[in-house]
Parts: structure tokens; sequence; C-alpha cells
């Protein structure tokens, strides 16, 4: 008897605890009668925003996405509500550079670029001498740089201090000899400084100032010549590589490479060394070591955690190779091992 009382108490404390639970009185049932619609979260050019209404009679709320308000360009291509120069063409793309200070670029389709040898020609030059910084958001579009000319086809900046950011795109090149390999320049060359950051790069790369590249993969499979998938024109600068793929593997021509860090083609009182920093990075390749360092300046190379070059078909043990006839060239590496190239 004394334990049926007891749980009877039990219960009753646990019924009106539940009743207790919130002070408003529960509502009778009734039909909701939502107020206005107040905004929550403001939609954006990109971004959805939040509409919420509460109900009169409790405290119902229902929230509805407001739909993204999308841009809104101006004569000029530039949005009137977040500043981004809207692009999807390639001649657009070269008048948005054209903007003082920092630009930022959102593509709205793929669009290709036309880019000649030398900085003479506008084709080639992106900004004004005003132009800090070049923001491109790729929103998952392909950029491709045609080659309009013969060889050496590279992109500028006006303003040499000027950086060229690129994210969330695919770059491929496409024009004179496109498949033709990193020498001569037959690749995507950037003579500014360069950012890529989740760049998918459907051709081999080459940088002649500071660049980094993270989260992004670079491979060349097309190419009819073999090509280094990164080179580096070696001119006193720093290339940091993380979180990256270099895939030097072709199916064509089983003779690509990953990097190279070059002097050819620099005139002389350019050439310089290079300190390259990589991280997190997975190497593979048909010929050569992941690095290869021919510059006669040598190079200091940073060699961070996390890379695998377990794919490099030549060397899966030594990561950075001196080229064979530069023995005299000061390579200096950190964490990683560097020997002579074998002769071949
Ligand atoms: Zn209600
Ligand atoms: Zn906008």
């Amino acid at each position: 008897m004394k334990r049926i009382l007891v749980l009877l108490l039990a219960s009753m404390m646990l019924f009106a605890f539940v009743a207790c639970d919130d002070n408003t009185p529960t509502p009778a049932p009734h039909e909701h009668e939502f107020g206005e619609w107040t905004i929550t979260k403001e939609a954006t050019c990109t971004e959805e925003g939040v509409k919420t209404r509460t109900c009169k009679g409790c405290s119902e709320t229902e929230t509805e996405a407001i739909p993204a308000k999308g841009h809104n360009p101006d004569a000029n291509g530039k949005c009137t509500a977040c500043g981004k120069m809207i692009v999807s063409n390639g001649a657009d793309f070269l008048k948005a550079t054209m903007n003082e200070g920092e630009v930022i670029i959102s593509l709205q389709d793929d669009i290709t670029i036309d880019i000649a040898p030398w900085p003479t020609n506008d084709k080639s030059v992106f900004g004004t001498a005003s132009t800090t910084s070049i923001v491109v958001e790729g929103n998952g579009h392909t950029i491709t740089f045609h080659n309009t000319d013969s060889d050496w086809n590279a992109i500028y900046t006006k303003n040499e201090d000027a950086v060229l950011t690129i994210k969330n795109a695919t770059i491929d090149n496409s024009g004179y000899n496109a498949d033709g390999g990193t020498w001569n320049g037959h690749d995507i060359t950037f003579n500014c400084n360069v950012v890529l950051d989740n760049v998918t790069a459907n051709n081999a790369i080459a940088v002649g100032m500071d660049a980094t590249i993270k989260r992004s993969t670079i491979s060349d499979n097309g190419g009819t010549t073999s090509a280094y998938m990164l080179w580096i024109q070696a001119t006193c600068q720093t290339v940091s590589i993380e979180d990256c793929t270099i895939n030097g593997k072709s199916s064509i021509t089983n003779d690509n490479r990953a990097i190279k860090i070059a002097d050819e083609y620099i005139g002389e009182p350019d050439r310089k060394s290079v300190t390259l920093n990589v991280s997190g990075t997975t190497f593979s390749s048909d010929s050569k070591a992941a690095v290869l360092v021919t510059n006669t300046a040598g190079a200091t190379i940073n060699w961070g955690s996390g890379n695998d070059i377990s794919g490099v078909a030549a060397d899966k043990v030594n990561a950075v190779w001196n080229d064979s006839a530069r023995a005299d060239a000061i390579v200096k590496v950190s964490g990683c091992k560097v020997i002579q190239e074998p002769s071949a």
C-alpha cells in the first residue's frame, strides 16, 4: 500500500512538472493566424535570406527562404549591391581588370581570354598601374587562356606588385601549340604574382614571380610533348605549394615530370635563387624527381609535412634532384633529401 502511494505521488509530481514546463498557458486549439513577415536574414546577391512570421494566438513561428537577389551590374559591369565585376566573357574580363585598387571578378560562365607573347599588347596585360589586386571568383567555371601568337604567351599585370588570385575554377589553354608542353612557354605562364586556390589546371603551369598554389591539382595528360607540371622561372621569388596534387603522368608521352626550377630563357641579370615551400602535396611523374633544380643560382627548398612522392617514377626516396650539369649550384633543402641527378 505504501509503495502504491509513493508511485502515485511520483506520477503526480511528474505530471505537475510537465504541466509547469512553460509559464505561458497552453492556448486553446486554434488555426494559426500569422502576422507580417519580418526579415531575419537579408538575401545577398548570391545567398538566400530568411523571413519569419509569428502566430498572433501562440508563439508558433514560420520561416521561409528569400531568394538570392542576383547581381545587378551597372553599365560598366560592376554590381551595384556587392561591388563585384560581373563577367561572362573574355573581353569583359580584361575590361573588368582595368579598375583601380582591389578588383573582385565574379565569373558567370566559362570564358576564354586572349593571351599574347609580350606585355606590349593589352591582350596579355591585366589591370592598370593602380590595380593592386585582382581576385577571380571562378564559381566552378573554366578559364581558357588562348595563345594568340607564337611562343612565350604569358599573363602580366600592369602593376608589377599586383596579385592575381584565381579561386574555385578550372584553367586550361588553347591556341598556338597549346599542347606543346612547358618548353618555350607552351603552357599557362603567369609572369605576375599569382595565387591559385582550389584550381584544377588541365595544362602545365609556369610561374615567373611569387606564387601560392593551394588545394589545387596540376596535370597535363593531353600534351603532345613532355612537360613539367610546374616550371618555376628562377627570378628570386617564393613559391609555396600547399595541399596540392602535382600529377606528372601522361598516357601520351609517358614522359611528364613534376616541378622544375630553371633559369633557361631568363636574361643573365635576372637569374636568381628560388625559395620553394611544399607541404601536404602528392606527386606523381613519369620521369625525374619530384623537384629538379637546374638553375645556376640554386634554390632553398623547405619540404614540409604531408608530402607524398611514392608516385614519382624515377625517385621515390629523394624529393629533390640537382641537375647533372649543375653540380656547383647551391641547393639547400630542409625536410627532404637532395641528390645529384643520376647521369642518364
Ligand atoms: Zn497559433
Ligand atoms: Zn552583386
